[in-house]
């Protein structure tokens, strides 16, 4: 357990990877990301498309809602929704529901899935890469600290974005009154099973 917190230390403060590759990989980041301001990143599942969509989300003027474009393959942007930010849900606008933009919007909305249901360690999902464009998700200045690189955000946005969210919280699938209604269910069984089995043995 000690080993895996200092691995995960490590690796956030010196994510080599994720700073060669501008890439985000952790949900805490990319939550902390995407919702600075003016946001321009690249998502591509690549374990289920070769397809990567450039997005902008940026703030709409009203609290915890920003708007969220998409580009074109002609380069033109196009506003395909509203996301609230606190409750971590896309509205899409009418007609965004093209086949063309189809991809682009399962993958924001499985973005937004990773970070309202995370993994044990906060890690976004194997082959979903998240990917800024070297510049800070708040002022747009250019990125040069690895650790700014990272998680998408310069040291001075940091401080302000930090005390914005509170930390995610990670839920096991199964809570813990279900797995002990599944303990006393296999208790019965076995309990049962044994009960028929002195009862035969008097009988062979
Ligand atoms: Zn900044």
């Amino acid at each position: 357990m000690a080993k895996d917190w200092l691995f995960r230390e490590i690796n956030r403060s010196y994510n080599a990877y994720g700073w060669r590759n501008r890439e985000i990989l952790y949900a805490d980041d990319a939550r902390r990301f995407i919702f600075a301001g003016h946001a321009a990143f690249t998502i591509q599942y690549f374990w289920l498309s070769r397809e990567k969509n450039n997005f902008r989300v940026r703030e709409s003027g009203t609290p915890d809602k920003y708007a969220v474009s998409v580009e074109g393959d002609n380069g033109h942007w196009t506003e395909i929704g509203i996301v609230d930010s606190s409750r971590l849900e896309l509205q899409l606008n009418e007609g965004s529901g093209q086949p063309s933009k189809g991809r682009a919007i399962t993958d924001f909305k499985y973005l937004l899935q990773s970070i309202k249901y995370p993994k044990e360690y906060f890690d976004l999902p194997d082959g979903f890469v998240v990917q800024h464009n070297g510049r800070c998700g708040r002022c747009n200045c250019q990125l040069k600290h690895p650790r700014s690189v990272a998680i998408g955000v310069c040291a001075r946005c940091n401080r302000t974005l930090r005390s914005r969210w509170t930390s995610l919280v990670y839920k096991p699938p199964y809570s813990k009154e279900f797995l002990e209604r599944q303990d006393e269910r296999v208790r019965e069984i076995v309990a049962k099973v044994k009960a028929k089995r002195t009862r035969r043995e008097p009988r062979s």
